[in-house]
């Protein structure tokens, strides 16, 4: 197959190249592979940059790539029409060569700079070019071409000129592996870009791997932010369809890619081959390993703690420092003059109640204690030695309320002198007792305080 192509003369053939493409590079390598493909007695009539023609519901859907994934450079010649395909820049050949005999042609039509040619299967292929040749030359040019046993449309090596790899995967010209669209496509679901970096294409292969990772990343981070289990669950659901969706993207422009490409490396092929598995378990952790660590960067109030008080016992009262300490949620007057401040913060991302509390738990002595106290989980804390810029004899009482689904530590605060703290924790516990969850407010932590409370 190979040896009865010889290289023809080059002169005429080099000046039609020069003329239907600009590019020098493109135009180098178009020259090249020239005489690789032409038959001996075969003459070059025209050539001509193009694209393939896509319809407009592939122009709208974003991944068909036109016209970057489409361009062409149409050879025509006494016998048939060859088309190259050119790589996204327009400055080298992507690989693929199709040959459409003339003798196997029965209609063309070019009008709109749209070329359709028909085949006598019904088959058309169609073209958005700026013919170098007017349709009556071309007409004239099929009805006087020889017959060639080439199908239609049918693939020509790029590396020897062999049209015997059609359908197969290795070139019974040359041996070389021709790359499989279906098996290139299928790592758009494993390895992100791998597909295009195989096809020669690393920077459409690093646009994939990145915009995979900022997907995954982007997940992560929602995760770990969320709050609540409905957020958490929305989050798994939309990173699910959005990763779908840009796999299905990625399979997509690798298929298309591959479709016109040529001859490939091997070395390639099997370096892929040998990092897919590792790549699935990579992006598989890096999916699942945020979802161990929900809500742990969560720091937002996810409730505020309200008090329903009606005994005249307790009133709201307006807190001093409310503009210094944002975290004050709320300030409670005890009819005897004394003061319940509310503060609430969020666990620090990556800690736990468990590890922030067990050094409660192991100290069982004086003041600490662990205790329900009616829906609430408590820690109570009475620190005697925390005296620093408090009156002489007075003790500070600390009682933490855990919000477990929220992550956050509601703290009820009060100074007491020595001789009442046993009176004011049971005041300060009593007070809980009232206690229920309200929505926290926008902005209320940089009032202090909610504007209810403020109007009173
Ligand atoms: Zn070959």
């Amino acid at each position: 197959m190979n040896t009865d192509r010889k290289s023809p003369p080059v002169d005429a053939k080099s000046q039609t190249v020069s003329q239907g493409v600009r590019n020098p590079e493109l135009r180098q390598a178009v020259e090249e592979i020239v005489p690789k493909l032409m038959y001996p007695l075969e003459n070059m009539k025209g050539a001509v940059e193009g694209a393939e023609a896509v319809g407009l519901d592939q122009r709208a859907t974003l991944g068909s790539g036109w016209p970057w994934l489409s361009r062409v450079v149409l050879l025509i010649t006494d016998r048939r029409l060859l088309e190259l395909s050119v790589r996204p820049m327009g400055r080298r050949l992507e690989g693929r060569v199709r040959t459409f005999p003339w003798s196997a042609v029965t209609t063309i039509s070019y009008s709109r700079r749209r070329l359709q040619l028909t085949a006598r299967n019904g088959r058309t292929i169609e073209w958005e070019v700026r013919l170098p040749l007017s349709q009556a030359v071309l007409d004239r040019i099929r009805n006087s071409a020889a017959r060639l046993g080439e199908p239609f449309g049918s693939r020509v090596c790029n590396r020897c000129g062999s049209a015997a790899f059609s359908g197969g995967r290795v070139c019974s010209g040359c041996g070389a592996w021709v790359v499989d669209p279906r098996e290139v496509a299928s790592y758009g679901w494993t390895t992100p870009g791998a597909g295009l970096w195989m096809t020669r294409h690393p920077t459409l292969g690093m646009g994939r791997l990145f915009l995979e990772l900022t997907a995954a990343l982007g997940f992560g981070m929602v995760v770990l932010v969320s709050g609540s289990a409905p957020v958490l669950a929305a989050a798994v659901l939309s990173a699910a369809i959005l990763l779908t969706l840009i796999k299905l993207e990625s399979v997509r422009i690798a298929r298309l890619v591959a479709a016109r490409s040529g001859v490939g490396l091997r070395w390639s092929k099997q370096l892929w081959e040998r990092l897919r598995t590792p790549s699935v378990v990579l992006f598989a952790v890096l999916l699942a390993a945020p979802l161990f660590f929900a809500g742990s960067m969560n720091t937002r109030i996810s409730a505020d703690l309200d008090f329903v008080v009606s005994d005249q016992l307790w009133s709201p009262a307006p807190e001093k420092n409310s503009e210094n300490d944002p975290g004050i949620r709320s300030a409670w007057s005890h009819r005897d003059g004394w003061t319940v401040t509310v503060t609430a913060e969020a666990l620090e991302p990556f800690t736990n109640f468990e590890d922030t509390y067990t050094w409660i738990e192991r100290n069982p002595g004086d003041g600490f204690e662990r205790a329900p106290i009616g829906d609430f989980e408590t820690y109570m804390v009475v620190d005697p030695a925390s005296t620093a810029g408090l009156p002489e004899g007075t003790t500070s009482l600390e009682l933490h309320v855990l919000d477990r689904t929220g992550r956050d530590v509601h703290t009820l605060a009060a100074q007491s002198p020595a001789a009442a703290v046993s009176v004011r924790i049971s005041e300060i516990k009593n007070l809980l007792r009232h206690a229920i969850w309200i929505d926290p407010r926008e902005g209320d932590r940089d009032r202090g305080l909610p504007e209810v409370l403020r109007s009173q």
